[in-house]
């Protein structure tokens, strides 16, 4: 029986490094530098596709919990990241060429870990152990492939926008309600002149990620909106900021609307961009009522391939269908670095015990990892978007405590759980 993994990228590298390091032969599978996706520029494993933060490191912050899970159960990445780590305030940044190239040598030369320098077309490992994460760029023929084994299940999406909480907006600045009939589930923020003019002014100099030419093809179906705004000053005021269909008179009006069942979450209509996320928390919070806004999902305008993890996922991260076969990384439907990383650890902890033929390890809902993977599977949403960490994803029964507390109380529940399970692994 071989164990193979597909795909160098974070949760790849995490998975193939976890594997490798409780003593069991793994294949990771890489295609670049011969074959390149449209982010990544090198050769190296694990490489920072965009920005070089992984976020918050405060445990109040959802993806600093998450980090802190992370190391405590052993993330071989994060300890490197922390190792190649730059000033950034409260943030973990790292050097990425430190970071990718540190991460880089220890695969290579890792007596465990057998690297092949190929585009995987097909998965026929009927009597194999398989970690798919190909992540959100996966190549087509690769694409194509998964698409057979998994059917439908398999999302594509080319443009996204901003998700936010609802308990981190200044909801006195906006008002519910509708342009012309729309159902009270949008939230509004009316602009005055001024305020349009300097939102429009930092969004045009903001700087995007990708100065890349793939950007380009998507352009004409659905513009990024700095994009709009870049097409004239009142462009954004006849698209979708459009003034119209209130009985009030507005310069322009933002729209936020209701992403999740509980009201929980807001997605900014029309906010598709190529933005940086640094650069989106910046100038979407120039916007009145999203001063403090937690940005739960960035807004993006690139190929981002993942599955419907509600539909073919298991907790342990194996799929439903295939025992053999797991899943790493943005493919389950997660977003982010540390997300990335940590779905990389936790599939690679279970190979490891399937390997072994011991109980798999479903994480409990009582830690942010838990919580996020738990969101993964048991969804019902028809049309799930990337998610990342945030403790809008808790178990209801913190929803009862009061806020001032909630988190507070998760926090130590996290911490608590996770001490418990390292100690039995
Ligand atoms: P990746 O890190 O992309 O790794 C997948 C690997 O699989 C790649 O090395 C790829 O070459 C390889 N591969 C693909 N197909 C095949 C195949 N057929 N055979 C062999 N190998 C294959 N998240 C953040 O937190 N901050 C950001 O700033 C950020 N910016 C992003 C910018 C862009 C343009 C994109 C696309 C995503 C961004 N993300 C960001 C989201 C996400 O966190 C990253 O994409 C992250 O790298 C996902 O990790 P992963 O391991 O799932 O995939």
């Amino acid at each position: 029986m071989k164990v193979v993994v597909i795909g160098g990228g974070l949760a790849g590298s995490e998975a193939a490094l976890q594997i490798a390091e409780h003593s069991i032969d793994v294949i990771l599978y890489e295609m670049r530098p011969g074959k390149l996706t449209e982010a990544h520029r090198t050769g190296n494993f694990a490489e920072l596709v965009c920005s070089n933060s992984l976020g918050s490191i405060e445990l109040t912050d959802a993806r600093g919990l998450l980090k802190e899970e992370g190391l405590k159960l052993g993330s071989i990445l994060l300890q490197i990241a922390y190792k190649n780590r730059v000033p950034a305030g409260k943030a973990l940044a790292v050097d990425r060429v430190k970071f990718s190239e540190e991460i880089t040598n220890i695969i290579l030369n890792h007596p465990k870990i057998h690297v092949e320098r190929a585009e995987v077309t097909k998965i026929d490992f009927e009597n194999d152990i398989v970690v798919i994460a190909s992540g959100p760029l996966t190549s087509d023929a690769l694409l194509n492939e998964l698409q057979k084994l998994f059917g439908e299940n398999l999302f594509f999406y080319d443009a996204i926008s901003p998700v936010v909480t609802r308990e981190s907006l200044d909801l006195t600045k906006m008002f519910f309600g509708g342009r012309y009939n729309q159902s009270p589930d949008y939230l509004n923020i009316p602009l005055t002149y001024e305020e349009y003019t300097r939102f429009h002014k930092e969004l045009i100099e903001a700087k995007t990620h990708t100065p890349h030419d793939f950007d380009k093809v998507f352009f004409e179906s659905c513009l990024p909106i700095e994009e709009i705004a870049r097409r004239g000053f009142d462009a954004l005021r006849f698209g979708p900021l459009t003034p119209k269909g209130f009985s009030d008179n507005y310069f322009a009006v933002v729209q936020l609307r209701r992403e999740d069942v509980h009201g929980n979450l807001f997605e900014l209509v029309g906010f598709q961009t190529s933005l940086t996320y640094p650069e989106q928390k910046r100038v979407f919070g120039l916007l009145p009522g999203l001063e403090n806004a937690e940005f739960v999902r960035y807004g993006s305008i690139h190929k981002n391939a993942y599955f419907k993890a509600n539909r073919i996922l298991l907790k342990t991260l194996q799929t439903r269908k295939y025992p053999n076969i797991f899943l790493a990384g943005q493919i389950t439907g997660s977003e982010g670095y540390s997300e990335a990383i940590l779905t990389g650890l936790v599939a690679g902890l279970n190979v490891v015990r399937l390997f072994n033929g011991k109980e798999l390890l479903e994480i409990g809902e009582e830690t942010m990892i838990g919580s996020l993977i738990r969101f993964l599977v048991e969804n019902d949403l028809n049309n799930p978007q990337p998610m990342r960490a945030n403790f809008g994803l808790i178990p209801k029964k913190y929803f009862e405590i009061p806020k001032s507390k909630r988190k507070e109380i998760f926090i130590n529940d996290s911490l608590n759980a996770i001490e418990k399970l390292r100690r039995s692994l």
